[in-house]
C-alpha cells in the first residue's frame, strides 16, 4: 500500500514537472545577411517607448507609494514619449492613451527570474518561487508566449535571474530587455546571439517611482514607423523585426530634470539608416557620434571607429565570411549610448533567422495529453 502510495505521488509529481531538452547552440548561418534596418529610410519616425514602469498597484509591496498610473502617464507625456507601457506585477492596467499597449511583468519569485508580457491578452498567474531550473524557466516562458504578443526576458542578468547556461539553453522568447535601470545586460545578449538565437533588444526604465528623476527616460526604445497611424500591430511586428533600437542615456542626463530629460532626448541624433552594401555594413546616424563600435559572436570587439575629437556620422564595418552577427554600438559625444539590434546570417533571403522550438524530454512526454 505504501510503495503503491509513494509511487503514485512519484507519478504525480513527475507529471507536474516539466522537463525540457536544452536547445542546442546553433550560431546564424547561412549565404544572406538579415538585417533588421532593411526598411529604415530618413523619411520614418522613431517612436519613443518605454514598456516597463510600474505604478502603485501593488501598495507597499513595491516603492513608490504615490506613484499612480495618471502620474506615470503625465511624465511620461511631457518627456515626449508616444508609447508608455504600465507594467504592473501580474496585472495588465488598462490606461487611457492613444497608444495602449496591454503589458505586464511576470514573476514573484526570489531571484528576480522576470519576464515581460507585451501584447498580453491575460496574465499567467503561476510562477515558481525557489530558485528555478532551466526547465522551470523554459515552462513559464512557452505559457507567457501562448498568451502574450512578445514575450521578453526582462532585466536577465540582474541578481542571476537567467544565468549563462539557461540563456545558451532558453529558447522561445523574442526580445531581451538588455537596458534596464538597474542592470545592463549586454554580455547575456551576446550569449543569446552567439547561440543563434534571434532576439532583439529592448530597453526600459523599470521605473517604480517617477517622482525619482533617476527612474525616467534612462533606458528607452525607439521604434521605428513609416506610416502615420500607427496600430498595435505594427509596433509588435517592428519590434520582433528588429526595426528598433535602445538608448542608455548619459549619468548627467539621466539624473537631471524632465525639461532637460526632454530637451537633450528631442537633441538626441537618431539613427538615419543602417544597410549592407556589396560586403560592408554601412551605418548613419542624422548627428555627430563619438566612437562605434562593432561587435560579433561571442561579443568580440570586430572594430572600433575611434572618437577623434571632430565626431563621426556615419561608420562602416567590412563583413567577413566568418561573422554570424554584427552589431552596433553608437557612444554620443556626451557619453549617452545608442545600441542597434544586430544584422545575422540566414538561409532564406529577407527572413529573420527562426527560434528553435522547444522540445520536451521523451521519458516525460509519454505522460503526456
Ligand atoms: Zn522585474
Amino acid at each position: 500500500m505504501l510503495w503503491t502510495g509513494s509511487f503514485l505521488a512519484l507519478f504525480l509529481l513527475i507529471r507536474m514537472m516539466p522537463f525540457y531538452k536544452p536547445t542546442p547552440e546553433d550560431p546564424f548561418s547561412g549565404p544572406y545577411w538579415y538585417n533588421p534596418y532593411e526598411h529604415v529610410v530618413p523619411g520614418g519616425r522613431w517612436l519613443r517607448a518605454n514598456f516597463h514602469a510600474h505604478s502603485n498597484a501593488w501598495g507597499i509591496f513595491t516603492n513608490g507609494r504615490k506613484n499612480t498610473v495618471d502620474d506615470i502617464l503625465c511624465k511620461y507625456d511631457s518627456l515626449g514619449y508616444d508609447i508608455i507601457g504600465v507594467s504592473d506585477y501580474q496585472h495588465i492596467t488598462k490606461t487611457n492613451t492613444n497608444l495602449f499597449i496591454p503589458v505586464y511583468e511576470h514573476g514573484f519569485n526570489i531571484l528576480k527570474t522576470h519576464q515581460g508580457a507585451i501584447g498580453a491578452r491575460k496574465v499567467y498567474h503561476n510562477d515558481y518561487i525557489l530558485p528555478q531550473t532551466r526547465s522551470q524557466k523554459q515552462q513559464v516562458i512557452n505559457k507567457l508566449a501562448q498568451h502574450a504578443e512578445l514575450v521578453v526576458l526582462n532585466h536577465p542578468a540582474w541578481r542571476g535571474g537567467y544565468s549563462k547556461k539557461d540563456i545558451r539553453q532558453l529558447t522561445g522568447y523574442d526580445l531581451f530587455e538588455v537596458l534596464n535601470d538597474f542592470w545592463i545586460s549586454e554580455k547575456l545578449w551576446d550569449v543569446a546571439l552567439s547561440g543563434g538565437k534571434p532576439v532583439m533588444l529592448l530597453g526600459g526604465d523599470d521605473a517604480h517611482n517617477v517622482f525619482k528623476q533617476t527612474d525616467l527616460a534612462r533606458d528607452l526604445t525607439l521604434i521605428y514607423t513609416d506610416s502615420d497611424t500607427v496600430t498595435l500591430r505594427d509596433i509588435y511586428k517592428a519590434l520582433s523585426c528588429g526595426m528598433a533600437y535602445g538608448i542608455e542615456v548619459t549619468k548627467n542626463l539621466a539624473r537631471s530634470s524632465v525639461i532637460e530629460k526632454r530637451a537633450g532626448l528631442d537633441d538626441m541624433p537618431l539613427l538615419k539608416t543602417c544597410l549592407i552594401r556589396q560586403d560592408s555594413l554601412v551605418v548613419a546616424l542624422t548627428g555627430k557620434a563619438g566612437h562605434i563600435s562593432f561587435i560579433g559572436q561571442n561579443g568580440r570587439l570586430l572594430k572600433k571607429v575611434p572618437d577623434l575629437g571632430n565626431g563621426w556620422e556615419s561608420a562602416y564595418y567590412l563583413l567577413r565570411p566568418e561573422d554570424t552577427y554584427v552589431r552596433v554600438r553608437i557612444s554620443l559625444p556626451d557619453s549617452s549610448r545608442l545600441y542597434l539590434n544586430p544584422v545575422m546570417r540566414t538561409g532564406v533571403k529577407g527572413q529573420k533567422p527562426q527560434m528553435p522550438v522547444s522540445q520536451k524530454r521523451r521519458l516525460f512526454t509519454i505522460f503526456d495529453k
